[in-house]
């Protein structure tokens, strides 16, 4: 999938529903699934598939199945290919609902290719019952719009063999193919997504760095210092919770959250401006902001001083 126009950093590129679901669990037997002889209506996957009307199919059928070798797609092999891993709440037989684990297929998600470094997460919201798929970076017309279909934190050997094996390719993105540019890249590029993968989880405490004077944390440069490796691995999007391609908080967002937070405290007018007009402008792309909040922002950028921390670390 190619970008017809320029998409900002953090604007949402489209918003789909499923059009086949089913339980993780579900073991579909490729074998029995020839598309062009297909008619078993007792497979789960393929009745639903039957009640699709015929211009949904005609696209299912269209889809990759990576299992399959020449002219024998089956729909357990497109569905095995592309369906990506949703949650939903589900009745828990009178008492609370339960989360469980599915399988969705989705039209145009699923056309997304594979990079170790994507320019796009996607978010499945349960209330809307959508898919929406955004840009984690700005993307340019022309180029194209990638997901992972694996934990990106993960070595690239171990990337590369996952994706082997459940994809059938070897993976040449930008960032599996740095060996031929200088050595020493892979063991790098390893070693900065494992630092990526825990960075929250070993982050020091706000509260104690603003106040605790003996703090030997640098807290802005850890969070300027991951935002530099998350440029350098692609990993704009994801948060370090190990999930796939679904990313509930955008990473780069945190970070941006953290430095008006922390350029606040310090009272450094001229950074704090700077990072508060970039949320602003990542926000206003994701959609996610009322005019309410804007004018909060704007409001902080006119007047610094009325930021909730505006100095708390420089009084100590
Ligand atoms: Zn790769």
């Amino acid at each position: 999938m190619l970008a017809r126009s320029h998409i900002s950093q953090g604007r949402v590129i489209l918003v789909e529903h499923p059009v086949v679901i089913l339980p993780a669990g579900v073991k579909l037997d490729a074998s029995i699934i020839v598309l062009d002889e297909f008619e078993s209506q007792d497979e789960p996957c393929g009745a639903q598939f039957l009640r699709l009307n015929s211009q949904v199919k005609k696209k299912v059928l269209t889809l990759k199945d990576c299992s399959a070798t020449t002219n024998a797609s089956t729909l357990a092999g497109i569905f095995a290919t592309n369906a990506l891993d949703i949650k939903l709440q589900v009745d828990g037989g009178g008492l609370r609902s339960q989360e469980q684990k599915y399988k969705a297929l989705f039209l145009k998600t699923s056309r997304c290719n594979h990079s170790c470094g994507p320019n796009a997460v996607w978010r499945f919201d349960r209330l809307t019952f959508t898919l929406s798929l955004s840009a984690v970076r700005d993307i340019y017309p022309g180029e194209e719009i990638t997901i992972s279909y694996i934990n990106p934190f993960l070595p690239r050997h171990v990337r590369r063999t996952q994706l082997q094996s459940k994809w059938n390719f070897l993976c040449h993105c930008m960032h599996c193919d740095v060996p031929w540019t200088f050595p020493g890249a892979i063991a790098q590029s390893d070693k900065a997504r494992h630092e990526l993968s825990t960075f929250f989880k070993k982050l020091p405490d706000w509260e104690q760095w603003c106040f605790d004077e003996e703090s030997e944390h640098d807290l802005i440069e850890m969070h300027l210092r991951a935002m530099r490796m998350r440029e350098k691995e692609g990993l704009e999007g994801f948060r370090g919770s190990g999930t796939a391609g679904s990313s509930r908080d955008v990473a780069y967002m945190k970070h941006i959250d953290a430095l008006v937070m922390c350029y606040g405290a310090i009272a450094d007018d001229k950074e704090f401006r700077k990072w508060v007009n970039k949320a602003r402008e990542v926000k206003l792309a994701e959609g996610l902001y009322s005019t309410a909040h804007v004018n909060v922002l704007d409001m902080w950028l006119r007047e610094p001083r009325k930021f909730y921390v505006w100095g708390w670390k420089s009084i100590i």
